[in-house]
């Protein structure tokens, strides 16, 4: 499938029914989960691999994961409704995903998921709590030697001293991030911030 082919189908995905912002569920727009999973694949840590995304929400990481060819996949999420749509998402573009609610905290879940070849996620960026990010930092270095996960502009730094120990940022791809008026407290229609896709490699 060729990346706009993918940016298409992902298009389509539905988003939250009732977005909580204390979990930040912001849907991530299918330019930039294609180009998040497009890099992976042409990285070799997609096709055949066994992939987790940590925070499915409503699936969109995890589906087209499955669409590239993952042999499997599995997407972790909190919030049983979002599972919901996620699971109608999947059934929607026939992509083959098994969903787990499940919170990243749960000490059980490394066991649960299984070692993966490689994690995908948007976690959530600490903008309702501060740190919320870290649990899942934590859980993708514990369950898988390659991460790819989505940070807010300028983010690089403080996860670079976070993961310095157990890994270490291989590349660090910008982008942009719109996202429309979700929640009360936005105040403009739609609005774009910048955000960094990192490629996490764990030391061994
Ligand atoms: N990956 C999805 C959603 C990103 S928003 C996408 O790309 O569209 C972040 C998601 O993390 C939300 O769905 C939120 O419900 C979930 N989340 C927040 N805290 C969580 C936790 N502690 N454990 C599991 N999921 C959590």
């Amino acid at each position: 499938m060729k990346l706009k082919q993918l940016e298409m189908t992902l298009q389509k995905a539905k988003g939250y029914a009732k977005p909580r912002p204390s979990l930040e569920q912001y849907m991530t727009p299918a330019p930039l989960a294609a180009r998040l999973l497009y890099h992976a694949l042409m990285k070799g840590d997609i096709e055949g691999k066994t992939v987790c995304d940590l925070g499915s929400g409503t699936g969109v990481l995890a589906i087209g994961a499955a669409l590239l060819g993952a042999e499997s996949v599995k997407g972790v999420e909190k919030d049983p409704n979002a599972v919901v749509v996620a699971k109608e998402n999947a059934a929607l573009f026939g992509a083959d995903v098994e969903f787990i609610t499940a919170d990243v905290l749960d000490k059980t879940l490394p066991e649960k998921i299984g070692p993966c070849d490689t994690v995908i996620m948007n976690p959530p960026f600490g903008a309702q709590k501060i740190h919320a990010d870290r649990p899942f930092i934590d859980l993708a270095l514990t369950a898988a030697p390659v991460v790819y996960s989505i940070f807010n502009a300028g983010s690089t730094p403080f996860v670079k001293v976070y993961i310095r120990k157990r890994a270490e940022v291989a590349e660090q791809v910008g982008s942009a991030f719109a996202i429309k008026r979700t929640f009360a407290f936005h105040t403009r229609d739609v609005r774009e911030f910048e955000v960094e896709i990192l490629r996490l490699i764990r030391k061994h």
